[in-house]
């Protein structure tokens, strides 16, 4: 099965809650790259245009890369929930849940060798125990997941917080060595 027909089955599911108030967000990028970047649900930007990470935070991400010579078309970028909470409050358990089985298959489809969960709702749904605090900018490894783990700080919270964002920019290092 390809991305496209992936979100085309997708598309045409209505068991998410959230599908009912705001438009489906897919992952964008490079179906084949080797680095997933996984945030935690689309805001109103995002929502609007139908593509990941495209507002203030997603600014932010660019420039991440950008930090090591990356670009958007280099890796793929997607999120734990595929539509909008409303107001952006944080999903609910029950979306994050909803959403995990089309989040699973597209890195079934994309195969990445790294995979980077973007703040704590990410990091959580594949290390549940994981203190994004704690285990920021580390390689993690899990018998649960056939990818390696690289949680990092979301970059909606360096946007007001230098002292994040310096951290952030420290952590996105350890990717070169999978590049
Ligand atoms: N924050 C996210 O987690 N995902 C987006 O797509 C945008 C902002």
């Amino acid at each position: 099965m390809t991305l496209a027909e992936h979100y085309k089955v997708m598309t045409a599911w209505d068991g998410c809650l959230l599908s009912k108030e705001s438009n489906f967000v897919p992952g964008h990028g490079n179906p084949k790259a080797d680095i997933v970047f996984i945030g935690e649900a689309p805001g109103k930007k995002e929502d609007e245009q139908g593509v990941p990470f495209v507002g203030a935070a997603g600014k932010m991400l660019d420039k991440l890369l950008d930090s090591i010579n990356l670009k958007r078309e280099d890796v793929f970028i997607t999120n734990t929930v595929k539509y909008r909470p409303p107001e952006n409050r944080d999903p609910t358990k029950a979306e994050k849940a909803e959403c995990l089985p089309w989040l699973l298959k597209e890195l079934e489809i994309i195969k990445p060798k790294v995979i980077c969960p973007l703040g704590r709702h990410a990091t959580n749904t594949f290390l549940p125990d994981a203190i994004i605090g704690e285990v920021h900018g580390t390689v993690q490894q899990s018998d649960d997941w056939p990818y390696t783990i690289i949680p990092l700080y979301h970059p909606a919270a360096a946007l007001y917080n230098g002292g994040l964002r310096d951290v952030l920019f420290e952590d996105i290092l350890i990717l070169r060595e999978f590049l």
